[in-house]
């Protein structure tokens, strides 16, 4: 039986730096509640964050954290997770880190599924360098960098996933920090690679997708009539966009190994999982026992 925790655990004293009414914030919210609900202790996860606005948000939590260059979080996470498997390992970054800069990072871990769960802050810009138009903008969306529009068609990261091969593919609305903490919460006890993309709106940069526009549109798939195994109607949802927009879980496959599963030199566990229970458990006295055995 899980004990839930109180999310308190993982608040953190940095000064948080997002613009008032900013998305991020809900998705902060949204995974501190996931964790607790899980019983998940903060030295028990890991949150792993490339470069922008929303790959601020594990220097805003108390749990472990790495901070990678630009993009590059989804294999650090992978190489974290292979090396100590008992760790929940989350990745948290925006568009650009996740579909632009890293996009064939993102793309090789949804056929690999490695064990991870990818919360995506999707605001379809570029916030913290001021505005600049992202792969997720849609087509002629009008930036103080593109006065004409977006050349280029919209990033569809739903479809690429479910074409990549991913097991867990789902959409979350800032607006709705509670919903999403439950797919957040599906998405960790998923085995295998768990995408939880989220509309979250850039109150500074982005003036066209706001909270009342998504509102106007989102709708929950767990309402209606819905197979998440369906894997020609969760094509058909991923493309659902202007008019409505669905939140929930497009898709899920039960039962696939995940990556670690399939690699032989981890029969019998991870090397550092080999070791023993010290390097599992980064409480302070055991940083103390592990200091003593390597110095
Ligand atoms: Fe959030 Fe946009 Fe402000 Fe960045 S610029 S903190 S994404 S509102």
């Amino acid at each position: 039986m899980v004990t839930r925790l109180d999310p308190k655990l993982f608040d953190a004293t940095t000064d948080i730096t997002w613009c008032a009414g900013c998305g991020d914030f809900a998705i902060l919210k949204a995974l501190k509640l996931a964790l607790a609900d899980l019983g998940i202790e903060p030295y028990q996860a890991l949150v792993v964050s490339g470069i922008g606005c929303g790959s601020k948000l594990p220097d805003y939590m108390n749990v472990n954290a790495y901070l990678t260059n630009h993009g590059r979080p989804l294999p650090i996470a992978t190489a974290a997770k292979l090396a100590n498997p008992d760790l929940h390992v989350i990745v948290t970054n925006g568009d650009g880190d996740s579909y632009g800069i890293g996009g064939n990072h993102f793309v090789q871990s949804c056929r690999r599924n490695p064990n991870l769960t990818h919360i995506v802050e999707n605001n379809q810009i570029y916030g913290l360098t001021k505005g600049q138009y992202s792969p997720t903008s849609d087509k002629g969306f009008v930036t103080t960098t593109s006065p004409d529009g977006a050349i280029e068609l919209a990033f569809n990261p739903l479809s690429v996933a479910l074409g990549a091969g991913a097991t867990f593919i789902s959409r979350a609305f800032a607006g709705e920090p509670k919903h999403m903490a439950g797919l957040i919460a599906q998405g960790i006890q998923h085995r295998g690679y768990a995408l939880i993309d989220v509309l979250q709106p850039c109150v500074t940069f982005n003036r066209t997708n706001t909270y009342d526009w998504y509102r106007k549109r989102v709708y929950h798939l767990e309402d209606e009539d819905y197979d998440p195994s369906d894997r020609k109607a969760a094509w058909e949802k991923a493309h659902e966009w202007e008019e409505r927009i669905p939140l929930g879980v497009l898709y899920r496959v039960e039962g696939a190994p995940a990556y670690e599963d399939q690699v032989k030199a981890l029969e019998g566990g991870s090397p550092l999982s080999r070791l023993d229970d010290l390097v599992k458990d980064p409480r302070p006295q055991q940083y103390e026992r592990l200091k003593e055995r390597f110095t």
